[in-house]
């Protein structure tokens, strides 16, 4: 297994946004993590990526556990993710914006900026081909010189997914990756994420459109209150009555 969860919980004062929840992810899959709104999703993705400490539970990735890392290493080690609401600097330029989140998300040469070594220019030298090669992967490479304000909805899903590959990740997670975005660019979108496990990524997606996610996922984990409350491949899970019930009863 790539990443296993063990008996992961998180209280925010009384409300405990997920509880025990245990899970794994195979490497080479595309996971999808459904359930109403409110349900945890965005906690479970914020607690693997190092963006909330757990309050009890471990994540183990690659073997090591990750649970009490910070969010920048936990980026180095090759877990990368894109926000439910994309966090992208509107007046910056495409190119920039995953420039600069690169540098945000792995910390990488905040001293070298300072003192402007050779070797900053060096880095600087490697960052900008990443980021040109993450913007052709994900076919944003002719928007590259656009700021992000003139771009359109699913122009932006598409920065957020480069931002994401560009410290590298062996996983990928993505909130709402599709939100927004009409059916013709839903399709694009997911042929985006079946192109990264191509590519040997692994991918974790947070969903609401239920015909991508039954088309696409290889394995379901469902929420509800924090818990975990089926799993499986999307067949199980569309005839599951936990799941059902879960949906229609709120
Ligand atoms: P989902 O992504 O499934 O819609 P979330 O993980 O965003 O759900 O939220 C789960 C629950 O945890 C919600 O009740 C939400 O209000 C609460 N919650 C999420 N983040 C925080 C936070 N930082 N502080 C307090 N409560 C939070
Ligand atoms: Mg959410």
């Amino acid at each position: 297994m790539l990443l296993t969860i063990d008996q992961l919980t998180k209280s925010f004062g009384g409300l405990t946004a997920v509880q025990n929840v245990s899970a794994s992810i195979e490497r080479g899959t595309i996971t999808a993590v459904i359930g109403p709104n409110g349900a945890g999703k965005s906690t479970f993705f914020n607690l693997i990526s190092g963006f909330h400490l757990p309050s009890s539970g471990n994540v183990i990735y690659k073997g090591e556990d990750i649970s009490r890392l910070k969010a920048d290493k936990i980026a180095r080690l090759g877990v990368g993710r894109t926000f439910q609401t994309t966090h992208l600097f509107e007046q910056a330029t495409v190119l920039d914006n995953v420039l600069i989140g690169h540098r945000l998300r792995t910390k990488a040469g905040l001293f070298d900026a300072i003192f402007r070594t050779k070797r900053e220019k060096l880095e600087q030298k490697k960052c900008l081909q990443k980021a040109e090669e993450v913007l052709e992967f994900v076919g944003a490479s002719s928007i590259a010189y656009a700021p992000i304000s003139a771009i359109t909805q699913e122009q932006q899903k598409r920065v957020a997914f480069a931002l994401a590959l560009a410290t590298d990740p062996e996983l990928v997670l993505l909130d709402e990756p599709a939100a927004g975005v009409n059916p013709d660019e839903t399709e694009g979108l997911a042929e985006l994420m079946k192109k990264m496990v191509n590519h040997g990524k692994t991918v974790c997606l947070i969903e609401h459109k239920m015909p991508m996610v039954m088309s696409l996922a290889d394995h379901i984990i469902v929420l509800n209150h924090g818990q975990k409350i089926a799993e499986g491949k999307p067949n199980d899970i569309k005839n599951d009555e936990n799941v059902i019930n879960a949906y229609l009863g709120g």
